[in-house]
């Protein structure tokens, strides 16, 4: 059944939180009649954003098990304390590694789910994109249309999503634990560079004295790295969000990083380039899908991994072939619009 969207709207911006969520899974589906609302409903938040002041919106990255969801927790409602409102999307990889989902049925964020001042929200990743929703740019839009003034976008650092995640967000929080392997990690995978904050969570009993050390590896790599921000050297914390120590000085960072961006006209930059970006990227996988599906070349796909199985072809005939067909298409629907 097709929504009311002006309806929609006008609870979601009251507060209505079972509207919320219904309004949050529109712009999630996929659905032709959906989409239609969902731009509707996007449209009317744009509208309202432009009267209010905007949020600030973090990606908090980090390897599964390293803490996020409970550092999340604990931040959320110190933010909330100090008169935000918390909007938390949190994506789900299910689809995009294993059967089996990372996140398991583990309950997440409980106290921070239950509070009013906070919307918490898992997003499926689906299985193009790994560490990031389809829609989670869309997802934060909405609650940042509505009054949520700190969202946070938890993402579990699977391939290049971490990149796409810094693109779309005003500053990168990256969670580690201590020891071993972890912060080597982050450093091959270049994803330290990112990092405007780098949070050793986990640094409590017997992880302290190693905690110290990979803070002072980080310390020593991140002097080597070219700051991505005009105004900010990334800053290293050791935190245990299991015990709360040290996210008092946390949430000072925060504040001291919106503050810094804030000051300039850096963030509207800033913000100017998330748009842009999102949109080539948002259009990129819109091509990539409706390509992919158009059933003639879908069948000509099939043929060419034949091909390859068989040894019939090469792969790289197969693709040409699939290539010049794609051309075909967009020349011939060019000219039928002409
Ligand atoms: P996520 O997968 O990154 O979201 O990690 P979770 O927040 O679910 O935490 C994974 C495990 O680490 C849980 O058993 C937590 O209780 C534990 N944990 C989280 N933060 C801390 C911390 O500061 N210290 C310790 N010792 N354990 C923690």
């Amino acid at each position: 059944m097709r929504v009311d969207v002006s309806t929609l709207f006008g609870k979601i911006i009251k507060g209505d939180r079972v509207a919320l969520g219904q309004a949050l899974t529109l712009v999630e589906s996929e659905r032709h009649d959906d989409r239609i609302d969902s731009i509707q409903l996007l449209e009317l938040c744009h509208q309202h954003l432009s009267t209010r002041n905007k949020s600030f919106r973090f990606t908090i990255s980090g390897s599964p098990g390293v803490g996020k969801s409970t550092l999340i927790e604990q931040l959320g409602l110190k933010a909330i304390e100090e008169g935000h409102k918390v909007g938390v999307i949190t994506i789900d990889p299910t689809s995009s590694i294993s059967q089996g989902s990372i996140l398991g049925d583990k309950s997440r964020m409980t106290n921070l789910s239950l509070s009013p001042s906070a919307f918490v929200r898992s997003s499926s990743a689906g299985s193009l994109l790994g560490g990031i929703g389809r829609r989670s740019f869309e997802m934060m839009f909405l609650l940042e249309s509505i009054g949520f003034d700190i969202i946070l976008l938890e993402t579990v650092g699977v391939g290049q999503s971490e990149h796409i995640a810094w693109k779309l967000t005003d500053g990168f929080v990256l969670v580690l634990q201590p020891g071993g392997g972890d912060e080597l990690q982050g450093i091959k995978r270049g994803i330290t560079e990112l990092a405007d904050i780098i949070v050793i969570n986990k640094s409590d009993g017997s992880l302290l004295e190693a905690s110290k050390i990979s803070k002072s590896h980080y310390q020593n790599a991140v002097h080597y790295l070219t700051p991505l921000r005009e105004n900010w050297q990334p800053k290293i914390l050791m935190v245990s969000a299991l015990e709360g120590n040290g996210m008092h000085e946390f949430w000072d960072v925060l504040r001291l990083y919106m503050d810094s961006m804030a000051k300039t006209d850096q963030f509207d930059i800033e913000r100017n380039r998330q748009n842009q970006f999102w949109l080539s990227w948002s259009l990129g996988i819109t091509a990539h899908q409706l390509l992919l599906n158009h059933p003639t070349i879908q069948q000509k796909l099939n043929d060419g991994l034949s091909h390859i199985e068989n040894h019939s072809a090469s792969m790289f005939k197969a693709e040409y072939d699939i290539e010049e067909i794609m051309k075909s298409l967009i020349d011939s629907t060019g000219s039928n619009k002409n």
